[in-house]
């Protein structure tokens, strides 16, 4: 299975942010790891664990002694494959040599660094707590380090933004050769300052973007490997890729997710009830659920063709005892005649035309109510 660890901690709050994450006190920080540690004791799930995603939040903001702690109570619980690739997401300042250092020691061995963008005034309407320089001086810092993979954030579609910043943008980040980019749509959530401004992004320019990105990363060598993921060959995120293709996940800390056996639930939301009973898994346990076959069919399906190797035919004839084109014969014909897919003996796949339009091709794999 995957670990996944939540670090519910930001030096301050993004404008966009709708994550479960708060600028916590050191205090409380130190209770959150103590009471994380406790429940990575308690836990009782114990499969052999593939890779592990430490996120936020800002999970770079603890100390790097906090960070050893975490990870060595994760040793010495979990079973982890030899090489299990261990990721954790850093915000540029909250980053130091001796947290980099900490992070090699103790077995993380890939990090994503949230930029968003290469220019200031995009990075302050973001309300991002960092310049383009202090990203910089982080990149270059874990490399010193030994990091060999490291993945960039970025975000599109970013109010005033005109397409020639983004090319910038572009532009400035593969020049560093990172292994990894992800970049993502501005999306305004409800209840964030960008959604109090009541803003608009024109639509098309925003898919000209999408497309720019995806031809300009491909001409640097990156593939396209997911909507919004690129990366050097041998360099996609297997964390990822493991959650796009239903492998088993144990979410760790507050809010996170699991999927294990067939059974999904989230963690509490409520810090004061994780903080008391973290050391009780089942009782900070929310949302359980059993997974009807026909929800995993929906789900195989459409988190499977995120990616753009597809799904394969064989997995789902083995995981349901079907054949994917009994099941979805109509829509595997509908999308193929509108030209958004493609399958062959082996594979399902979107087109990159029906990538651009993913929602609406995968919506056609849910099934009706009636
Ligand atoms: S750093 Fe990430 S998690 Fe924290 S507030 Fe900003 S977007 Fe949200």
């Amino acid at each position: 299975m995957e670990l996944y660890i939540h670090i519910p901690f930001c030096k301050q709050k993004c404008n966009y942010c709708d994550f479960l994450s708060w600028n916590g006190e050191a205090k409380q920080r130190e209770e959150y790891v103590q009471a994380l540690l406790k429940e990575i004791t308690a836990v009782k799930e114990k499969k052999e664990v593939t890779s592990i995603f430490i996120g936020g939040g800002t999970p770079s903001i603890l100390e790097p002694q906090q960070m050893k702690r975490i990870m060595e109570g994760i040793h010495e619980k979990f079973k982890l494959r030899e090489d299990a690739e261990i990721t954790i997401e850093a915000n540029p300042g909250t980053i130091t040599r001796e947290k980099l250092e900490a992070y090699r020691t103790c077995g993380i061995n890939r990090i994503s660094f949230g930029l968003q963008s290469i220019h200031e005034d995009e990075l302050k309407l973001l309300g991002r707590i960092h310049t383009f320089k202090e990203f910089e001086e982080s990149y270059h810092m874990a490399r010193q380090a030994g990091f060999q993979n490291i993945n960039i954030d970025l975000i599109m579609a970013v109010p005033n933004q005109t397409m020639d910043r983004w090319k910038e943008t572009l532009q400035t980040i593969t020049a560093l050769k990172p292994e990894h980019i992800s970049a993502y749509s501005l999306i305004i959530e409800e209840g964030t300052p960008f959604y109090e401004m009541d803003y608009e992004f024109s639509e098309d320019l925003e898919r000209e973007m999408y497309e720019e990105t995806k031809n300009y990363l491909k001409k640097q060598d990156y593939q396209q490997y997911e909507i919004s993921n690129f990366a050097r060959p041998g360099y996609s995120c297997r964390h990822n890729l493991g959650y796009w293709d239903r492998e088993e996940y144990l979410g760790l800390g507050l809010g996170a997710a699991s999927l294990i056996d067939e059974q999904r639930w989230n963690n509490t939301r409520d810090i004061l009830a994780y903080l008391s009973y973290a050391n009780e898994p089942e009782k900070i346990r929310i949302n359980q659920e059993v997974l009807m076959e026909r929800e995993q069919m929906e789900e195989f399906m459409f988190l499977g063709l995120r990616k753009t190797a597809g799904v394969s035919v064989k997995k789902f004839q083995e995981k349901f005892g079907d054949d994917i084109k009994t099941v979805y014969g109509r829509q595997l014909e509908k999308l193929t005649r509108d030209g958004l897919l493609e399958y062959d003996e082996h594979r399902v796949w979107l087109t990159e035309r029906g990538i651009s339009v993913s929602n609406y091709a995968m919506a056609e794999f849910l099934f009706d109510d009636e």
